[in-house]
């Protein structure tokens, strides 16, 4: 006997979501594929159903797997969501056929220390660094040991490629294609002014660099990293190290427009 094809599906708790994955549950069964909706490790395929936080959340919660994803859109907005639930004959089509590329998508890491320890975590969107009592912020910023600038605003987001098109774009950064290997460094309401001098653009620096932000001594017990989404609280922060993961996910692509198509319809 042959080994089972398994597939993971990975579903948010929404009635449409539900709808839609036993729908493709019972085609995917009916292909011969054995469906998990407790997560394999030995599936060749995770498919997410909701919108970006689930993917985000599907990602986190079993730990950047290595296993390719694909999602179907049952979110407002789903940017990462390529299938639309009511092309589900045409992806398993298209699946069974090969018809598709693997797009490699990166990650950014945070060595986060404290005056004690360093902690790590990793984003797929992005980490951003900001206060946590709706004071001004000052942090020195460093590309490669560079000293760049002593920031002054509401804080900084470091952006993915795939995260540029999240918070990164809501406050002006650019959009930066998923498989280019980069970080960005995107400020929040940074400070012009007689009295402070912050950069007011983004900088995209490349993959290989390391962007390392170091906190002034007053803000070492006021200050919340956010990593896609979710809040990390340290005591005595002294520096962010940030670069890009070794750790990548695989993204299933079926249409290589999407991408084009999906930022019009998306976002214009
Ligand atoms: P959420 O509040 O639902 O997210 C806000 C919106 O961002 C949703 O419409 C979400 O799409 C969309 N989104 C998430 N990742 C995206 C990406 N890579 N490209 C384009 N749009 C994307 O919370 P969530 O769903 O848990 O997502 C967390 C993310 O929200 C964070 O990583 C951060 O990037 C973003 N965020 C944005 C702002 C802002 O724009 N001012 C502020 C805070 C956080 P779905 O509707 O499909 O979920
Ligand atoms: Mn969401």
């Amino acid at each position: 006997m042959t080994n089972p094809r398994i597939i993971n599906v990975i579903s948010n708790k929404n009635l449409e979501s539900k709808r839609t994955s036993k729908e493709l549950a019972e085609k995917l069964t009916a292909k011969g594929f054995t469906v998990k909706y407790q997560y394999d490790v030995n599936a060749e395929l995770n498919i997410c159903v909701g919108g970006d936080g689930s993917f985000l959340r599907a990602i986190h919660r079993n730990k950047f797997p290595t296993i390719p994803f694909v999602g179907i859109n049952t979110g407002h907005l789903g940017f990462f969501q390529e299938i639309l639930p009511e092309n589900i004959d045409d992806f398993i089509h298209k699946y069974m056929n090969k018809q598709y590329i693997t797009e490699e998508i990166s990650l950014v890491d945070a060595e986060v220390c404290t005056k004690e320890k360093c902690y790590y975590l990793s984003g797929l969107n992005e980490i951003v660094v900001k206060g946590a009592r709706s004071k001004v912020i000052h942090m020195d910023v460093y590309i490669d040991g560079n000293h760049l600038e002593n920031f002054c605003g509401d804080g900084m987001i470091i952006s993915t490629p795939s995260g540029s098109t999240a918070y990164n774009f809501s406050v002006g950064g650019s959009i930066i294609y998923p498989t280019l290997n980069t970080m960005q460094v995107t400020p929040l309401a940074p400070i012009s002014s007689a009295a402070y001098r912050s950069l007011l653009n983004s900088v995209v620096v490349p993959g290989e660099s390391t962007v390392a932000l170091k906190l002034r001594h007053r803000h070492t017990n006021s200050t919340l990293i956010v990593r896609d989404g979710v809040e990390f609280k340290y005591n005595n922060l002294d520096r962010i190290n940030f670069t890009i993961s070794d750790k990548k996910i695989y993204k299933l692509i079926f249409d290589k427009n999407m991408y084009w198509s999906n930022l019009k319809s998306k976002f214009l």
